[in-house]
């Protein structure tokens, strides 16, 4: 069969494959394949790139290698001892890699993601008690003996942390023959997931959303579903039917979301339905669990992975169904490297796989909806909160009327109304989209303003870190006493709220009352979130003051009221999606509120309760928001109605980043289908010393854009010295 040697017609009798390397190039190398070793595409090799060695991927068998390279060529080193990438990834690398203009070679590294230990697991050694007392006792020796006293063998590098001695110190008691070392056994593979360990009692209402996702789980075809139900309605219960239909089937599930550090509650009603934790896929995973993980994912063993966007990526040994939950979130979209939409691509390694994919959400993402509408995907509704709680009710709080005091930001009536649900021991929320104290500082004498000296941002106060940070780049300062420009002193103001200084204004006002602060920046650890999270849902807090990190994902059963401090903030970034993902924000944040207590409500600070977004919030229309929504991106040929692509073109000198953005615009092909807009200066202007042009590139949605970009740029300037030019497609960031 395929293992039999083949025929090559090229003088030489040695065989050539192509192998894609993970760095930053787009084309395959070729390289010899040594006597005696058998490759196919999709084997994971070890080839010498240069100076080094690294591990690739062969990507097809060289029939014809180009004769007058041959002697030049390189051995392949070493054929490890993996499974092999299976066609259908190789087809999503190559796919992504076109559609997003990136090198092939970097969208192969994120399938190889497994950290330093790649292949076999190395073999740990273990050691266990096994002759007479060491001639010298210390208190070092005295502990380790103690602790392996049991007589069971112990791993070396744990049973030495855990006696708190060195490595060193159970050497010399293995050279005495008090210890014995031995290989300790592989780790046991993680443990199956049980479908029927604990299905709950589905409503009637559920009931048709559960036969629908079994049926979609066992077809066993190509289909995007759509579920499609409020914050509580149990979409997620839902989607485990067809989790469990995959593990009966003894295939593989993927279930994506969009941050995977607030995920810890969900780990765990994973666990209560399904018996067991399911394999986590993520950056912060220690390289020893990647390492194994990895292997888990690639031989099968692995049942169930739940993951942030980075887990589409790997080598599944059978995936049987994607589940992306919050579909509409934009955390799915890579922003740096290869700059890819995970919920896009997730549809796309479904297609290519021929396999289902559900999409989850209560607020789907404009291209989802029109797809849903089109008849394209399947709409699977769950109509109600489950359990017959009522989604919260909504209240605009129009502050040209009723502001807040001078210098503070909680208005008089959102202030009763907290006062109200601490009183009854209910929990609030009150959310504002922005870290630190306050987002900007300046000089009172002077007006001097602190911006970063390197990007066009003001520098944000921290109190907590009592640092000026800019969030584009990370440069912090420490706040100074005096002006650095005047020198006054004491003269120093914040202006505008961050969460920080929401928390000071909410302990001023209740002063009873115990607060938390949730935001991104304070979070040391994922652990730590958990932990902090828990103490939210055991009911340990009485007033939530967090960025859009609650908005996520979380369970609060005592929360209730949710304040909106400043629900204009994302409207007037000049955003295509602007009113889009305020929409989905707020309706999220709001949706925390009420869901095992019944009756949540929720209040919208602002200055313009007439905008249609603020309009369908309280009136809970959803249908108009779309119905508006849709019908300005359908006129403004805005997607999904057309395309869009970002080039973003940067520099260190400002003056050459804009001619090199000119000349660019100036070759761009003609079509009347496509429209150039720009270069224009970004809003972000300068990033990290670097001065930034953009281009938009909008087109009609029979276009392919790819492709029209690909034959622009091969025509166009090529980047130089410290030009970058950066290529996004399906742009969800204009900044
Ligand atoms: P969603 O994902 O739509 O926000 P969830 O699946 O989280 O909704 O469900 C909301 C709450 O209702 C959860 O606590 C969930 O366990 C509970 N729930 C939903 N459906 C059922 C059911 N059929 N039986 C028991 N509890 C349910
Ligand atoms: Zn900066």
């Amino acid at each position: 069969m395929d293992h039999l040697p083949r025929a090559t017609s090229s003088a030489s009798s040695t065989r050539v494959v192509d192998v894609l390397v993970p760095v930053a190039l787009n084309q395959a190398y070729s390289y010899r394949v040594p006597r005696g070793m058998e490759l196919e595409p999709g084997d994971v090799v070890c080839v010498p790139l240069g100076p080094r060695e690294v591990i690739a991927v062969v990507w097809a068998h060289n029939d014809n290698p180009d004769p007058r390279l041959h002697n030049r060529l390189k051995d392949v080193g070493e054929k490890l001892d993996v499974p092999p990438l299976r066609d259908e990834l190789r087809s999503l690398v190559d796919w992504v890699a076109r559609y997003t203009l990136s090198a092939r070679g970097m969208v192969l590294r994120m399938t190889l993601r497994m950290g330093e230990h790649l292949g076999p697991e190395r073999t740990r050694t273990g050691v266990r008690l096994a002759g007479p007392p060491p001639q010298r006792t210390t208190p070092a020796r005295r502990r380790v003996i103690e602790l392996l006293s049991d007589g069971l063998l112990h791993g070396k590098s744990d049973a030495a942390k855990q006696a708190g001695v060195s490595v060193g110190v159970i050497d010399g008691l293995v050279d005495e023959g008090t210890l014995r070392a031995e290989p300790l056994p592989p780790a046991p593979p993680p443990p199956a997931p049980d479908p029927s360990f604990a299905m709950p009692d589905f409503s009637r209402a559920q009931r048709s959303a559960v036969d629908t996702m079994r049926t979609l789980a066992a077809s066993g075809s190509f289909h995007v579903a759509l579920l499609d139900g409020v914050t509580g309605s149990g979409k997620t219960e839902v989607y485990f039917e067809a989790v469990a239909e995959i593990i009966r089937r003894g295939k593989q599930a993927l279930i994506l979301m969009p941050e995977i550090a607030l995920t810890g509650q969900f780990l765990d009603r994973f666990a209560s339905r399904f018996g067991v934790r399911p394999l986590e896929w993520h950056s912060e995973l220690t390289p020893r669990t990647r390492a194994r993980n990895w292997a888990a994912i690639a031989s099968g063993a692995a049942h169930v992975v739940v993951g942030a966007r980075s887990a589409l990526f790997m080598p599944y040994a059978d995936l049987g169904l994607i589940v992306v939950d919050e579909e509409h979130d934009q955390a799915y979209k890579q922003e740096d490297g290869a700059h890819y939409h995970a919920r896009d691509m997730a549809v796309k390694r479904a297609s290519i796989a021929k396999i289902p994919i559900v999409l989850a959400s209560a607020t789907p993402s404009v291209e989802t909806e029109v797809n849903a509408r089109k008849g394209r995907y399947q709409r699977v509704v769950l109509p109600s909160r489950f359990g017959g709680q009522h989604m919260p009710q909504i209240e605009a709080i129009d502050l040209r009327r009723e502001p807040p005091p001078r210098g503070r930001f909680i208005s008089p009536r959102l202030a009763e109304e907290i006062r109200i649900a601490v009183e009854r021991q209910q929990q609030a929320l009150l959310f504002l989209n922005r870290r630190g104290y306050a987002p900007l500082t300046l000089c009172r004498a002077c007006g001097h303003r602190f911006a970063c000296t390197i990007c066009d941002a003001w520098l944000v106060d921290h109190r907590f870190r009592q640092r000026l940070v800019c969030h584009h780049c990370g440069f912090s300062m420490p706040r100074p006493d005096a002006c650095p420009h005047c020198a006054a002193e004491q003269s120093l103001a914040a202006v505008g709220p961050g969460v920080e200084r929401l928390q000071e204004e909410a302990s001023a006002l209740f002063p009873e009352a115990r607060t938390m602060v949730l935001s991104s920046d304070l979070v040391t650890s994922i652990e730590t979130m958990r932990s902090e999270l828990n103490e939210i849902a055991a009911g340990r807090v009485d007033i939530i003051i967090g960025t859009q990190l609650v908005a996520k994902g979380h369970n609060f059963p005592r929360l209730n009221l949710v304040g909106v401090v400043d629900a204009d903030l994302g409207l007037s970034n000049g955003d295509p999606r602007a009113a889009e993902r305020t929409f989905q924000l707020l309706n999220q944040v709001i949706g925390r509120a009420g869901r095992e207590q019944g009756f949540g409500i929720g209040y919208l600070q602002t200055h313009q309760p007439e905008h249609p977004v603020m309009k369908a919030l309280v009136a809970r229309d959803r249908e108009a928001f779309y119905a508006s929504e849709i019908a300005s991106r359908e006129r403004t040929g805005y997607p999904p109605f057309g395309r869009l692509a970002s080039l973003i073109v940067s520099a260190g000198d400002r003056a050459a980043a804009e001619s090199f953005a000119r000349r660019l615009a100036s070759v761009a092909p003609a079509d009347p289908r496509v429209q150039v807009l720009g270069p224009a200066e970004a809003p972000l202007a300068v990033i990290k010393g670097r001065y930034r042009f953009r281009l938009l590139v909008k087109s009609a949605r029979a276009v392919d854009l790819s492709e029209y970009l690909r034959e622009w740029l091969a025509a166009g300037p090529k980047t130089r010295g410290n030009l970058k030019l950066e290529v996004d497609v399906d742009p969800q960031s204009f900044l």
